[in-house]
């Protein structure tokens, strides 16, 4: 069977389990779906998918299974309950979670005779299907040069990060540790402004610019990691710590928690009394994560 015709199965109907059977489903795959609460099958089926009572009943269903719900122990806790059925076919894991909990889950699988790719799905429900989407996936080569013509189904750019099942959720960790310190950090300011009498919408095109500033920012310090060189020419750690303690200062006049804030100051703080107060801001990678530990 070619990729556009591999029967698939989804295994988790969540937004993003409803979108990526959605798209296999447009795409003309035979597409069974199964969830824990059933009632989510129903719009699936209405737009043209198989329902499965039983997970065990979903898996036999197709060579290809895709896993996509809130964590690694629940995505776990369902391939269990049809080890031997899965036994033979491929398992697409498109769960979130740590790079630890996608190489245990590997070698539950390679256990048992299971195929196991790991995936990352980098972009939101809306982008399912459609060229905007991003997806990462790793595990052993041939398992991804085999399904790769039924995971484009699901459109946008998929890359493969190499065979080690967890590089793809490294990948995923890292990137969602950028996106949601972003996100507490947009929140915070929001609060803030709101504290200060100031709308979100007020704000909002200054907020932008701020982000936007953040790839730039994100050029520098990406290059500052690998080079390990953080010269303090244009903004010393001291001065940044100063700006982050007159952030923190403003929000607890507010009654704002700034606890965020002062993590990352803590963090400058002591790269500053290690001696490199005059460093870059990248300085503060090294604080964390010293080069000599890789
Ligand atoms: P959730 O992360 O909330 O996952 C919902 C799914 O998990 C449902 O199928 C739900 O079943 C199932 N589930 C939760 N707890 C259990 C349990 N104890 N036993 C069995 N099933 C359980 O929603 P999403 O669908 O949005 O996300 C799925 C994955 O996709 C996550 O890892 C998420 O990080 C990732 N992702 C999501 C994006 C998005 O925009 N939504 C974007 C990129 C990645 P039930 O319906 O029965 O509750």
């Amino acid at each position: 069977m070619t990729g556009s015709n591999v029967p698939v199965t989804i295994l988790g109907l969540g937004p993003m389990g409803s979108s990526l059977a959605r798209a296999f489903v447009a795409a003309g795959h035979r597409t069974t779906v199964w969830n824990r609460t059933p009632s989510k099958q129903v719009p699936l089926v209405a737009a043209g998918a198989e329902p499965a009572e039983t997970v065990a009943e979903a898996v036999a269903a197709s060579p290809l299974v895709i896993v996509c719900v809130i964590d690694n122990e629940v995505a776990a806790s369902i391939l269990g309950q049809a080890t031997t059925e899965l036994s033979g076919t491929t398992v697409v894991n498109l769960t979130s979670d740590s790079p630890d909990r996608a190489r245990q889950l590997a070698a539950w699988a390679a256990e048992h005779g299971i195929g196991y790719l790991d995936g990352a799905i980098m972009t939101p429900v809306t982008s399912i299907g459609r060229p905007e989407a991003v997806y990462l996936y790793s595990g052993p080569d041939e398992l991804y040069q085999r399904h790769h013509p039924a995971l484009a189904s699901l459109g946008g750019t998929a890359s493969y990060l190499g065979t080690d099942p967890g590089r793809a959720a490294s990948f995923d960790a890292a990137l969602l540790d950028i996106f949601w310190t972003g996100v507490a950090g947009v929140a915070h300011g929001l609060a803030l402004a709101r504290a200060e009498g100031i709308t979100g919408a007020e704000l909002l095109p200054y907020a932008q610019g701020i982000v936007e500033l953040m790839g730039e920012v994100a050029v520098e310090l990406a290059k500052a990691a690998d080079d390990g060189e953080h010269p303090g020419d244009e903004a010393t750690l001291v001065s940044a710590a100063a700006g982050m303690t007159h952030v923190i200062h403003a929000a607890q006049a507010r009654g704002i928690d700034a606890s965020v804030l002062r993590a990352a100051v803590g963090l400058a703080d002591s790269a500053i009394r290690a001696g490199h107060g005059e460093a870059g801001l990248g300085q503060i990678i090294e604080s964390m994560y010293p080069r000599s530990t890789t």
